[in-house]
């Protein structure tokens, strides 16, 4: 039940715990028996542990960053930008996940509004959060406005690592489906084209819409720097999303999230408002809209009202087209066996199509209930 928030880690006084990669490349921590004092830090911090009461937004907005270039490189409306760029402009440090030399996803953070490019954008893998709590922290006391971005379980492991409220802190979670596996990322990427190196990733192109984004990723070849090619699928055909989004590779603290719904303490949640064509019309352009939860009074004060585009809508219609917020996550019958054959398997890309297969005795169960179903309404 480890989120790997590594709260514990940066919490523990006798720096005795590391954080390693088991075989399914999640980080967990491990502790140095030797060197513990037995202070149980590293317990009142965990996040798993000591789970927080469900809260519900104070107020729910459709909004969007009025310049539509920020929009389209954001996943959804761009407001990680607009609620970054207001703290950066009063002269605060915005923490936030980029990718790394090997294309896997990293917290860090910047004080430049150049260095939210970076930030922008989903990268559909846990994080290596580092010591970004201790950074943090360190800003804080020296008096500066922070503001933190991350899944839930980091957010809640932030708060509890701080242990009290700091008046320049602003906390910012998304609205979190569950985090892939690091290493099936790495293997599935490496496996695309070996040899080519990886130029560019991005997750979530809009090109073709904000609804039918596409998921790009840009190789070089080994012998000329100049010959690049992108393998580009829309998210439903692709096999990294559709393996993500089938809950295939998630990190086993996902499915029993003690974090979301409320529950991590953030002032401002995030996320994509998928169903706006319903509940606003007239504001959907398919370049992307964010759903926006205003958690807390301070996340309220902290919103840029008069630089967004904004509409207040209902926790009840946000919730409906975006199963995200409340449901739980439900394991796949096979992850187990994936994950044993992932380390035989060379091929990544055709171990996750092997195992998102629907077994035979499941279709032919779907196949009868749809028969019955015809067969009462006739
Ligand atoms: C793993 C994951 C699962 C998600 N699941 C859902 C979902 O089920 N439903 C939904 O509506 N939205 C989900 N989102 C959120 C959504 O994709 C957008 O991030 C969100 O709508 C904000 O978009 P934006 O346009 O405001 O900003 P963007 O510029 O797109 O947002 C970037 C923000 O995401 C953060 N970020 C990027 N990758 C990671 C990561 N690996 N770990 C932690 N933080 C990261 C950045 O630090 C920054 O704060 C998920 C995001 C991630 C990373």
């Amino acid at each position: 039940m480890c989120c790997g928030c590594a709260a514990c880690k940066q919490r523990c006084p006798q720096q005795c715990i590391t954080l390693t990669e088991d075989d399914e490349g999640f980080l967990y921590p491990h502790v140095d028996s030797d060197r513990c004092i037995d202070c149980k830090l590293c317990e009142r911090v965990c996040p798993f542990l000591q789970p927080r009461k469900g809260q519900k937004p104070l107020h729910v907005y459709a909004a969007m960053h009025k310049d539509e270039i920020i929009r389209m490189q954001s996943s959804s409306g761009g407001i990680f930008t607009l609620l970054s760029e207001h703290v950066i402009a009063r002269g605060g440090v915005v923490f936030g996940v980029r990718f790394d030399e090997q294309w896997e996803a990293v917290h860090d953070y910047t004080e430049k509004i150049e260095g939210l490019v970076a930030f922008r954008g989903s990268k559909y893998m846990q994080s290596r959060i580092g010591n970004a709590y201790e950074e943090v922290k360190q800003f804080l006391k020296e008096g500066r406005e922070v503001l933190f971005s991350g899944t839930p379980c980091q957010v809640a492991g932030l708060k509890h690592f701080l242990g009290k409220r700091y008046e320049g802190l602003l906390t910012v979670d998304l609205v979190c489906h569950g985090v892939p596996s690091p290493k099936v990322w790495r293997k599935y990427l490496h496996g695309l084209k070996p040899q080519w190196t990886v130029a560019n990733v991005q997750f979530r192109d809009k090109r073709l819409g904000w609804k039918r984004f596409c998921v790009n990723i840009q190789l070089c070849s080994p012998t000329d720097k100049s010959d690049i090619i992108t393998v580009s699928h829309p998210f439903h055909e692709d096999i990294f999303m559709r393996g993500f989004l089938s809950n295939l590779y998630l990190r086993p603290s996902c499915y029993e999230c003690r974090a979301k719904k409320g529950k991590s303490g953030s002032d401002i949640t995030i996320a994509d408002y998928w169903g706006i064509e319903n509940v606003l019309p007239e504001r959907d352009d398919d370049k992307g809209m964010g759903l926006v939860f205003l958690n807390t009074e301070q996340g309220y004060k902290s919103f840029p009202h008069s630089l967004s585009l904004y509409t207040e809508t209902t926790y009840e219609d946000a919730v409906k087209y975006n199963g995200g917020i409340n449901e739980n996550i439900r394991t796949l019958h096979n992850r187990k066996r994936f994950f044993s054959e992932l380390d035989k398997q060379c091929d990544t890309e055709r171990l996750i199509s092997e195992h998102l297969k629907v077994p035979l005795y499941k279709k032919v169960i779907s196949r009868a209930k749809k028969m019955i179903l015809k067969y009462i309404s006739v």
